[in-house]
């Protein structure tokens, strides 16, 4: 016979923690907390094998169950020396809910059950309480009408208006009519008035008399708890979360302690250690003479249960530490005792009836990441936990929120929001506003802290986006320029807040009725993408000497190298800090978008839009100083490790001067007319970019091009060998699709090779070669592109939009859609799709290696930086990943999870 229900109780404890699936969380952390002997008021779970049969016969029960049902409450009833419904001594119950992991607030719980007209008088005379008995008869009838009468039956509620709402009005209009403040001030007759009231309401828009006999309460409580399971809330909160609908709740009926017996009675939750800041302190609220969700439900502001915890707000009012000194000391000795056994953190729930403490429930409890980090490192000192479980304990998207300054939290969750957009950009931000790029420019020389506020942003305003704190767009999706941008530098971003209307003419814009004007201050959180007006408080996360320590200590596991994209010396300097142990990809394009680069932007312009050989032979001659010095800066900021230069990839178009005054300019140095600079400029547009003249196309074009670039880093590495440097570039050919461009282009870097070494006089210059694989045709081809790459760089944006057929730049018209209605599961662009994108990445890895054992294989995409892309890297065997400087701990943390996960399946 199967066991359906398993008791817990100081003298037989039938269940333990390890039974999460059987009794869902809570069920199972009791019987834990009865086994270590804290003090739980005894009672008994049903599995969440018998929720699965109820609901799948519709209704019914699996054979045996009522059997086991009533052994189990006998010796309940023993235990407590109660019985259920007895009129002297009557016990009473709750019927709480609890699936395998934590649902908060998306399933039920019915408390006080077993009230009627004939124990109703029977408590009274034993607890000579009247109000207290009156008090949690009316939060039984409003419970169980909601829960068990409303929801459970599927009655919808007429606009929004169900049975709990009206009690609830009945009680706040009683309330104002007798002028009273808080529910404690409601009277022994106040309440039985109220009680009275609340059964009437319910037979009449329920239709039904409020159930006088406990057994009917009790069954009904337990049915309803199993139900819920498939109320509306519940259903969507697990498609949301992905918790599979078999899984089921269990069913905890536990006798009842009561917080609502007066001044001596209270009740509570805390967390073993601060959630927030994860520092060893016992850190929780309290409410005297109050039951269950009390604490949560915001009718009353709790207390801190300690005087260390309090704060500038709440320093006045009386912790449970000094209210209640001996139930407060036993609180904190089993806060010890749980952290001890569990080696976690935990989130508690208790109860004190007439100064008796009781442990009501006990989790692992949520953190934030700084407070994760802090509690991991904290607890391996203390000897709780070891190396790997700590590491372990830090989920690598925790460390987003440890790598930028934020905005206070504290003073965050005072001010008002003006408005709000998407979170692109992490952390937070305050600065004057500006609404061109060259006024961001400008004010960032006399005012440290800028934010620029666009419509939308192109490769033109990457001046503005660089010197300013924060980015603020009106327009555009989480793939927008900006986004893409801002989350590869790390900058607090926000895109798409529709709310504001810009007038970048009048340097200024609105938000709803008011108006903000250049140089006015706006600050800026773009991990929740809220806007506030004025200055707000900065924290900086980063401080805590614990974070090197954890990610030393990380790095002994991991395996897989990190490496970061990273187009200056300055990014490579911010990447080396963050622990890249090279460059994945240096994209030579961007030494045109970056401050002071107007020079050379001006004579790229000339390259692409002159019209004979010779003018273009000359301006190429003329760039080459410029390409080589941002090189060598970049490989000397990077000395001894390998960095990746990627020849030109961008379409020529993203560089034509789009501004009148530059296209004059450019008219003048080339010697033509204004309207044949449009002309050509014109002539460049292409109607599908992505896929046209770019990468190693414009290579072939423009042999004289790839000559340029190629000479400029074996130059830069020649002059810095010469000088004991140890450079190691590593030169990449994007776009490619045949192994013949590679043989095209490596004959020029041969050739230019050799030539550059004999002008040094150097034997060799050492370097690799090899090409990126974006597109599928070069993934299927990788026994052929290895022959001439001696390592592959997977470019997984271009591939995933050309594995799809998505583009980058169009797929946030419909992908949000796709989301929304489950037709993809995760956005390809951010996770790595490992069905499709994948599979060629596996092809890719095992033909490229067939042909070249040594093959050095890494990725490069903006996948390089995300936590799940990273441990599917490591699966398919890559040696390194690549990812912007600001995510390089978290991708170091993932692929030190994935080592870990890999050696501890392989035991
Ligand atoms: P949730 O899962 O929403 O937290 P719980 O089952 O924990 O729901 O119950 C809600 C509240 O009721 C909790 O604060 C708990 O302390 C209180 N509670 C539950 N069972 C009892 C009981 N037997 N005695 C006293 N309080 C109880
Ligand atoms: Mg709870
Ligand atoms: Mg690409």
């Amino acid at each position: 016979m199967e066991k359906y229900v398993y008791s817990f109780n100081g003298e037989k404890t039938e269940g333990n923690a390890s039974l999460m699936n059987l009794l869902g969380g809570k069920g199972a952390n009791l019987a834990e907390m009865a086994r270590l002997g804290i003090p739980v008021p005894p009672g008994f779970t049903i599995t969440t094998e018998c929720c699965n049969a109820f609901l799948q016969s519709g209704g019914s029960y699996p054979k045996g169950y009522e059997d086991q049902l009533e052994e189990a409450l006998s010796r309940l009833e023993a235990n407590m020396e109660l019985a259920f419904g007895d009129p002297e001594n009557p016990l009473l119950v709750s019927c709480r809910s609890g699936g395998r992991q934590s649902m908060p607030g998306m399933m039920e719980t019915v408390l006080n059950v077993g009230l009627t007209s004939e124990t109703i008088p029977g408590l009274i005379k034993k607890t000579g309480n009247p109000r207290f008995v009156y008090d949690s008869y009316r939060r039984l009838i409003m419970m169980y009408a909601d829960v068990v009468m409303e929801k459970a039956e599927g009655i919808e509620a007429v606009n929004g208006n169900g049975i709990r709402n009206q009690l609830e009005k009945i009680l706040a209009a009683f309330k104002e009519t007798r002028n009273l403040q808080n529910d404690a001030d409601l009277t022994e007759d106040d309440l039985k008035t109220l009680c009275g009231l609340f059964t009437e309401r319910v037979a009449t828009v329920l239709g039904e008399e409020f159930p006088d006999s406990p057994v009917a309460q009790l069954e009904g409580a337990i049915g309803a708890v199993f139900k819920s399971w498939n109320g509306k809330r519940a259903r969507s909160y697990r498609r949301i979360e992905q918790i599979p609908d078999k899984w089921g709740t269990g069913v905890t009926v536990q006798a009842m302690v009561f917080g609502n017996m007066g001044n001596t009675s209270a009740t509570g939750v805390a967390f073993t250690r601060n959630p927030a800041t994860g520092e060893n302190t016992f850190f929780g609220e309290w409410l005297a003479n109050a039951q269950g969700e009390d604490v949560v439900a915001g009718l009353r502001t709790p207390a801190p249960i300690n005087d260390a915890t309090k704060r500038e707000t709440n320093k006045g009012v009386k912790s449970l530490e000094a209210t209640m000194p001996s139930a407060y000391q036993e609180l904190e000795s089993i806060r010890t005792t749980l952290e001890r056994h569990y080696r976690e953190m935990l989130d508690i729930e208790f109860t004190i009836e007439n100064e008796r403490l009781y442990m009501l429930q006990c989790r692992v409890g949520k953190r934030t990441g700084t407070a994760s980090l802090v509690m991991a490192m904290e607890m391996l000192e203390e000897g709780l936990i070891d190396e790997i479980t700590a590491i372990k304990r830090v989920k690598p998207h925790q460390l987003n929120e440890l790598l930028h300054p934020i905005v206070d939290p504290d003073e965050e969750s005072r001010a008002q929001c003006l408005t709000e957009g998407l979170p692109a950009g992490p952390g937070g931000a305050f600065g004057h506003l500006a609404f061109t790029s060259d006024d961001a420019v400008k004010l960032a020389k006399t005012h440290p802290n800028v934010i620029l506020v666009r419509e939308e942003t192109n490769p033109e305003d990457i001046e503005g986006m660089r010197a300013a704190s924060g980015i603020l767009t009106a327009r555009g999706g989480m793939t927008s320029h900006a986004a893409l941008v801002a989350r590869g530098w790390g900058k607090c971003c926000i895109v798409g807040a529709g709310d504001i209307a810009i007038h970048p003419s009048m340097k200024k814009m609105q938000i709803g009725d008011k108006t903000f004007n250049q140089g006015d201050i706006l600050t800026l959180n773009g991990t929740r993408g809220r806007v506030y007006e004025g200055k707000l408080k900065m924290v900086d996360a980063t401080e805590d000497s614990r974070f090197q320590s954890f990610m030393k200590m990380a790095d002994a596991y991991r395996t897989m190298g990190v490496r970061a994209n990273a187009d200056t010396r300055e990014d490579a300097l911010v990447a080396k800090n963050y622990g890249a142990e090279g460059i994945g990809l240096f994209r030579t394009e961007h030494m045109f978008y970056s401050a002071g680069a107007d020079d050379r932007l001006f004579i790229l312009r000339k390259i692409i839009l002159s019209d004979t050989e010779g003018e273009r032979k000359a301006a190429v001659r003329e760039l080459e100083p410029f390409v080589k010095e941002e090189i060598k800066e970049t490989l000397k900021a990077m000395d001894g490790m390998p960095v990746t230069i990627r020849a030109l990839d961008p379409p020529l178009h993203e560089f034509v001067p789009h501004s009148r005054a530059k296209q004059v300019e450019l008219a003048e140095a080339l010697g033509v007319d204004l309207n044949e600079i449009k002309r050509r400029c014109e002539t460049l547009q292409e109607s599908n970019p992505m896929m046209g003249h770019r990468g190693v196309r414009l290579g072939i074009s423009f042999p004289d091009l790839t000559e340029m670039q190629v000479k400029a880093v074996f130059e830069a590495t020649a002059e810095l060998a010469k000088n004991g440097h140890h450079p190691q570039p590593e030169i990449m050919i994007p776009v490619t699709c045949d192994v013949e461009e590679l043989v095209f282009v490596r004959k020029i870097v041969n050739r230019v090779c050799e030539e550059v070494a004999r002008q040094y006089g150097l034997a060799a210059i050492v370097h690799k070669f090899g090409t990126m694989i974006e597109i599928p045709r070069s993934a299927l081809r990788a026994h052929q592109m290895a022959e001439l790459s001696e390592f592959f760089s997977f470019g997984t944006n271009d591939l995933t939009q050309l594995t799809y057929g998505f583009s980058r730049d169009d797929a946030g018209e419909f992908l949000p859609t796709y989301l929304e209605k489950k037709i993809l599961s995760a956005d390809p662009f951010q996770t790595l799709d490992p069905l499709g994108v994948g599979e060629l990445i596996k092809i890719a890895v095992e033909r490229g290696r067939e042909t070249r054992p040594d093959l050095k294989i890494g990725i490069c995409g903006e996948h390089g930086g995300d936590p799940a892309s990273v441990r599917f890297c490591f699966k398919a065997g890559l040696d390194y990943v690549s990812c912007s400087p600001y995510r390089i701990p978290i991708a170091r943390l993932a692929a030190a999870h994935a080592a870990i996960e890999a050696s501890e399946t392989k035991k």
